[in-house]
């Protein structure tokens, strides 16, 4: 048994800072060369676990825990689309999300759908109480928090504390206890907020070692790993590149060879072939180069990683990816199984057509979440069976569709499209107003 690293996504509102704190975290680490710095993967960041012990240092005889996790596995893409194409049945093989949250606007749409998100997938979070440096008084530098807060005036103290007491009223509200990091005794009744600033750096090391320390605690089960078993991941994205598409796959269990035959779900059903080419990122200080990975011929979870089979132009991102060794029959029937409750057909509701599965699966689960019924989930372009399934509805409100980044078409029932998920049920909200208001 090994154990892996868990993965970790960034989640939150718009503009509250999810881009700026990754950067931020990817840069404290590559400051820690000498201990290791960060390595480099496909579609995701590994900060070792040296280098968050480099990094938290200052805060060790505050926060007393050993870490045996190799490290921390920070997903690329922050936001609720990439999140939702690390699915896995009934689940996500995201071990953790950060919440970024503005503390000084506080829970915003998006914060609300993210929180949905990850109660849906189970997945726990922490909240990163971001842009603290803009805080009235408060005199914000790179490093720890704690050690810094003690250094604030006792005004700014009190503006930290409202903020922090407004987001906890707020999050009760959601159903969550919460709290400052530090008072808190169990992590798993209260939510941790942790207080940083992604522009100075401030509140980093208690970030990543709380991080570090709340998935290993708490995640054990799902992080032992058997090294040699048939690799598991999932497709997180298709790519393509000089005219070859290419499959970025989050592997979290097992093994992946070249030359290994693997199933995933393609946009005509289950696919079976064989990888051609396995592909790494290149360590950090050669990108910019020719190409920006590496051929290699195995890797082991967990791990982002690029594969090439003959069949990448099908694969649909936010698919289970399995080895297969002698057990082809009954992964395919996994497979069937777990997409059979992303994709189907019903009388009655809406149709959402949606160019992922992952995308897809958390549109429909958050329309049912509100009542709203689905009548077709589908991957892909809008047919002339979608438009008329959907004039075909006996209510008026079902009378739309719903797409999710494909492409615009001619249609005489009315089509909702975004790239967003809420933006998208937004817009839907709106034409329910509409015809609210029409009947008036
Ligand atoms: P995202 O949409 O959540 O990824 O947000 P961004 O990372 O793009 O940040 C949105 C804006 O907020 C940018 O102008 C950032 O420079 C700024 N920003 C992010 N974090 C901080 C912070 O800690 N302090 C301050 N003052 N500005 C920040």
């Amino acid at each position: 048994m090994k154990i892996r690293q868990p993965i970790i996504t960034i989640l939150g509102h718009v503009d509250h800072g999810k881009t700026t704190l990754l950067d931020k975290i990817r840069k404290t680490a590559v400051a820690q060369k000498e201990a290791g710095g960060i390595t480099q993967h496909i579609g995701a960041t590994e900060v070792p676990i040296e280098v968050i012990e480099k990094i938290a240092e200052p805060i060790r005889d505050i926060l007393k825990f050993e870490l045996k996790i190799p490290g921390l596995l920070f997903i690329d893409t922050p936001g609720h689309e990439a999140f939702s194409n690390l699915r896995k049945r009934g689940g996500s093989i995201a071990d953790l999300a950060i919440v970024v949250i503005d503390i000084n606007e506080g829970i915003m749409p998006q914060t609300k759908e993210a929180i949905e998100i990850c109660k849906q997938f189970r997945v726990p979070f922490i909240i990163a109480a971001n842009k603290i440096d803009k805080i009235p008084g408060w005199e914000s530098r790179e490093g720890s928090f704690i050690k810094n807060y003690q250094r604030q005036s006792d005004r700014a103290k009190q503006e930290l504390e409202n903020r922090v007491y407004n987001l906890v009223s707020q999050l009760y509200e959601l159903g969550f206890e919460s709290d400052i990091f530090f008072r808190i005794e169990d992590f798993r009744k209260t939510v941790a907020i942790v207080p940083v600033s992604a522009k100075t750096g401030e509140g980093i090391p208690e970030l990543l070692l709380l991080t570090a320390g709340l998935a290993q605690r708490f995640l054990t089960k799902k992080l032992e790993i058997d090294e040699n078993s048939p690799g598991k991941g999932v497709i997180l994205e298709k790519k393509k590149d000089k005219g070859i598409y290419y499959l970025d796959v989050i592997l979290y269990d097992g093994v992946i060879r070249k030359g290994d035959t693997i199933a995933f779900y393609g946009i005509e059903g289950p696919i079976i072939t064989k990888v051609r080419g396995l592909f790494k990122a290149k360590p950090l200080t050669e990108i910019r180069e020719k190409s920006n990975f590496i051929p290699v011929n195995e890797a082991h979870a967990a791990a982002g990683i690029r594969i090439l089979t003959p069949e990448n132009d099908k694969a649909l991102a936010g698919s289970p990816l399995y080895v297969i060794r002698n057990n082809q029959s009954k992964i395919l029937e996994q497979i069937k199984e777990e997409i059979s409750s992303i994709v189907f057909e019903e009388k009655e509701g809406l149709v959402v057509k949606a160019d992922t599965l992952g995308t897809l699966e958390a549109i429909v689960n958050i329309l049912k979440s509100k009542g709203i019924k689905v009548s077709k989930a589908g991957i892909g372009e809008i047919t002339k069976e979608d438009i008329i399934k959907a004039q075909s509805q006996k209510d008026e409100k079902y009378r739309v569709i719903l797409a999710f980044n494909v492409s615009p078409i001619e249609s005489p029932v009315p089509i909702i499209y975004d790239n967003v998920i809420y933006r998208l049920l937004e817009k839907y909200e709106e034409f329910l107003k509409q015809l609210e208001e029409q009947k008036k």
